[in-house]
């Protein structure tokens, strides 16, 4: 079952669903504080932008050098490359469309059953490399609009996957319950002002894929339902400061 604040062992691994956003930064982090090894897996699935891939190697990198005690922990990562999955689920991320709501009321962002492939594909990893947890971002506060981040569609998933792989397989959403302010307070305890400058600097989260103007809280156009996101989370973190 999913377990939003569930304790871990220090014996056990992790594989964290590493997308080089802030959300999955701080996944990484958290988990790199719990589990003796942890591995990331990331999706190429056609996005628009190809930055999200540079910057979640920018990450691990920074990660590594910035933190000695969480480097050794550090295993491989690996990108799966499920682009047919993304012609089939077009969306504003995966073609050139407005980012907006569709008639339904779900974003245009939203790229159908995009969580359950990805915990799925992680889920036939996780097994060959002997890891029963898999991490990761999702999350029902403030969450855009998306059916596959709630806890009911985790926890249902858990348990199939469980079933399906024949063994014991938790999915750890560290970010489910929390607003994007408590995220950012959540690097800053677990890596302080370091693990927070890298996020800034280093995650991108952007749906345009812009990275050209630095604001306060990282890069992005500022106006994308994700920057949007973002920046206000970040507002509302140094508010309560
Ligand atoms: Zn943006």
């Amino acid at each position: 079952m999913t377990s939003p604040n569930s304790t871990s062992s220090a014996d056990e691994a992790a594989l964290v669903l590493f997308s080089g956003g802030q959300d999955s930064a701080s996944c990484l982090a958290w988990a790199l504080d719990r589990f003796a090894r942890v591995e990331t897996i990331g999706f190429a699935y056609g996005q628009r932008h190809h930055v999200e891939m540079k910057a979640r190697l920018k990450v691990r990198e920074a990660v590594v050098t910035t933190f000695p005690d969480w480097a050794p922990r550090l295993g491989p990562d690996r990108v799966v490359d499920i682009s047919g999955y993304g012609d089939l689920a077009e969306s504003a991320l995966t073609r050139e469309a407005e980012i907006g709501f569709r008639e339904d009321g779900l974003p245009t962002t939203f790229v159908p059953a995009r969580n359950l492939v990805f915990l799925t594909v992680a889920s036939a990893l996780a097994m060959r490399r002997g890891i029963n947890v898999l991490v990761g971002g999702m999350c029902q506060t403030d969450y855009s609009g998306y059916p596959d981040c709630r806890q009911d569609t985790l926890d249902a998933q858990a348990e199939a996957i469980a079933l399906g792989l024949g063994r014991p397989m938790r999915i750890e959403t560290p970010l489910m319950n929390l607003t994007k302010a408590e995220t950012w307070a959540m690097a800053h305890d677990l890596g302080g002002d370091a693990l927070v400058k890298i996020i800034v600097e280093q995650s991108h989260t952007c749906y345009r894929g812009t990275r050209g103007e630095r604001h306060d809280w990282g890069y992005g156009c500022g106006d994308c339902p994700a920057c949007e996101l973002r920046e206000k989370g970040w507002r509302d973190w140094q508010a309560s400061q």
